[in-house]
């Protein structure tokens, strides 16, 4: 991004939308930071409060949003995203896909501003083709609990779309990829946190199914890395953004045991409907228009979070 450049990040108290204002202010931008704080926090940002470069604004972008003066880019990753929180507010995050992005292209059109989306593996659903390349249409339950979040980000990269042919505005979609790293929420429910957490306080690791499910763990570094070189990659088509390593799910749980040292057991629980049976992005497109790929390895930077969550509180019942 250019020096100056005056940015609007929208789910900015999030794990994602907190890393990337701490990137974008170091690269010598000014953000303005939105969120209604139903699943971010303003533990988040609160290093950023004193800083002349950036402002903090709670507000649901359901509503319009009126903002002073030029605007350079959005970058809107304003949704629920674990599936957790998304089945806890189905109605929000419906709403924050279709009214909230609808909104926030409306704000770039009358300022001229860029619009990056960021969607989600999950437009794929329980994937038929593996890895995953942009391509792919995905083969999604519209009418199951995950639909809530599915849709909602297939509305939005819909909207982007329209938005792009219709009135030109200069637009961005990336999908992302499981990613992990400091400032993951606790009580998210994601896998990572949760059996970080687990591991940690000598807890059962709960695995869902038998495990063989598999997942593709992307380091958040690596994630900003190619989120912040898609404005000047000037490709509108989607892009996915991950760490192609993938795992399943039980061996996750075991390296988080190995890692950890902990004696605790892994307990098998109910596999969730709808829950997809393999994730793996292909990143083809990211490598070639981006010049990007992740560099943090799996074990550097599951370390890194554990010694982070190390860090926090015991806080979860
Ligand atoms: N999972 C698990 N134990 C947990 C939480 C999640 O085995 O305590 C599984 C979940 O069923 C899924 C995978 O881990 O197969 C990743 O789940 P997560 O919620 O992190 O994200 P998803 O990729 O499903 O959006």
């Amino acid at each position: 991004m250019k020096t100056e450049s005056k940015i609007l990040v929208t789910g900015a108290a999030g794990f994602l939308g907190s890393h990337l204002c701490d990137r974008l202010l170091d690269a010598g931008c000014r953000v303005t930071a939105v969120d209604n704080l139903i699943t971010g926090s303003l533990e988040n940002i609160k290093h950023l409060g004193n800083r002349p470069d950036f402002e903090f604004i709670e507000h649901d972008i359901c509503r319009p949003l009126e903002l002073p003066g030029p605007l350079d880019w959005i970058f809107d990753l304003a949704s629920p995203a674990s599936p957790v929180d998304y089945l806890k507010l189905p109605i929000e995050t419906l709403k924050v896909g279709s009214y909230g992005v609808h909104n926030l292209l409306e704000l770039a059109r009358a300022k001229g501003a860029g619009f990056l989306i960021t969607s989600t593996s999950e437009v794929y659903g329980d994937p038929l083709v593996h890895p995953q390349e942009e391509g792919y249409w995905g083969n999604v339950n519209p009418i199951g609990p995950r639909s809530v979040y599915d849709e909602s980000k297939r509305f939005a990269e819909a909207m982007t779309m329209a938005y792009r042919r219709h009135f030109e505005v200069d637009t961005r979609i990336v999908r992302i990829f499981n990613t992990y790293g400091p400032r993951m929420r606790l009580d998210d429910g994601r896998v990572v946190p949760t059996l970080i957490w687990q591991a940690l306080h000598g807890r059962p690791l709960t695995v869902f199914g038998d495990g063989s499910q598999t997942r593709s763990f992307c380091y958040v570094s690596d994630l900003i890395d190619g989120i912040l070189r898609m404005p000047e990659s000037g490709g509108y088509d989607p892009v996915n953004l991950g760490n192609p390593a993938e795992m399943s799910i039980l061996e996750f749980a075991k390296q988080i045991k190995r890692l950890t040292g902990t004696e605790a057991p892994i307990e098998f629980r109910p596999l969730p409907q709808d829950d997809p049976r393999q994730r793996k992005p292909d990143i083809s497109r990211a490598r070639k228009l981006l010049g990007w790929e992740p560099r943090v390895g799996f074990e550097e930077g599951i370390g890194r979070t554990i010694d982070w969550f190390k860090g926090r509180p015991a806080d979860k019942g």
